[in-house]
């Protein structure tokens, strides 16, 4: 049955805790959607919409990027969808029809829009959608995985996608949170040969330790130099940094094998140093940025959580409801650096 009005948690002000408003849902039009929401993540870049980090468009806005549903109204000609099906939603709207979009290149759609960042996201009971949005979300996966696998599983794919990780290569992720949680199984699944996970949290290591990774642990030294130890001097093939600061992304780069991969991810507005000669050229190593990811890969992240490839009950380590106050305290926590891994909320 579509809602009267409906409980929202919204940014109102930059700097300001979230808000709970009531607001109307918005009716489905041509080939749009309106999704019962039935869990969205809290992720990092809601820490940094909230506190301004990431510019914002207009307020006031429904947070909320990784959100899984089930249909419950479907607009004019949408045949793709029925009510009641099971979705989890892809975050970027995009027009499907500039030259970005012709060419596959939908991360830099013209008039791409990202759900819960420039119009109204899932802290929310309900969000209206494209219905080319929509992903079916098998029965077999629960809702606050399918939120999950909308943001960080697939985000980690598409950067092992960009390192161009083959199978027998060594690979090294800086950073086990969410993304990192993800990568660990995605790069075993891709059949990475040994896959080190570096934090400086024991609990995160052990972690991806449980995960099939190889702890490093950087509080103990130069974790450069473990690598380099623990791979008899050969180096890593692909590294990942979810970390975000410049000492981390140089570490990914010198711990590479000739011909390695060092890919970035997490942002960082801080300048990054390098030797050309010892740390790229004269290894031909490569640093590659890898921002977002697409469609496709959500499918494909999809299929491999169904395959059992990719356990996400270690990535949702709590849950709220929907309300203000205990989703601030998860954004306060993501910014002090004491969340765990991932906290879903459940309206
Ligand atoms: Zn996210
Ligand atoms: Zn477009």
């Amino acid at each position: 049955m579509p809602l009267a009005t409906m409980k929202a948690i919204r940014l109102t002000a930059i700097g300001r805790p979230l808000e709970r408003q009531e607001v109307l849902p918005r009716k489905a039009g041509a080939g749009e959607l309106l999704v019962r929401v039935r869990a969205a993540g809290i992720c990092h870049s809601d820490a940094h919409y909230r506190s301004g980090l990431s510019p914002m468009g207009a307020l006031p806005i429904t947070l909320g990027h990784e959100i899984a549903g089930v249909v419950e109204n479907v607009g004019p000609g949408v045949a793709t969808h029925a009510v009641g099906d099971r979705v989890c939603l892809h975050y970027l709207v995009t027009c499907g029809d500039c030259a970005a979009c012709r060419r596959g290149l939908e991360t830099w759609c013209e008039r791409g829009a990202m759900l819960g960042h420039h119009v109204d996201g899932g802290f929310a009971e309900a969000i209206t959608v494209p219905a080319r949005n929509a992903v079916p979300l098998p029965a077999s996966i629960p809702f606050e995985h399918g939120a999950v696998l909308m943001c960080s599983s697939a985000t980690a794919l598409h950067a092992l996608r960009k390192g161009r990780l083959e199978a027998g290569e060594r690979v090294a992720i800086f950073g086990s949170g969410g993304l990192g949680v993800s990568a660990v199984q995605l790069a075993r699944a891709l059949g990475a040969r040994e896959v080190f996970a570096v934090d400086i949290r024991a609990e995160k290591l052990a972690l991806a330790g449980s995960l099939g990774a190889i702890a490093v642990d950087a509080a103990r030294g130069d974790p450069v130099a473990q690598l380099m130890e623990m791979t008899g001097g050969a180096g890593i093939d692909v590294a990942l940094d979810f970390v975000g600061s410049p000492a981390v992304m140089r570490q990914a780069v010198r711990c590479l094998a000739p011909r390695g991969r060092a890919v970035l991810v997490a942002l960082s507005d801080q300048k990054l140093e390098l030797d050309p000669y010892r740390e790229i050229l004269g290894r031909e190593a490569e640093l590659i940025g890898s921002n977002d990811h697409t469609l496709a890969e959500i499918t494909e992240v999809i299929e491999l959580v169904q395959r059992g490839a990719l356990d996400l009950s270690p990535a949702v380590t709590a849950t709220v409801p929907l309300d203000a106050v205990a989703i601030n305290g998860v954004l306060d926590a993501l910014e002090q650096g004491r969340a765990g891994v991932r906290t879903v909320v459940l309206p």
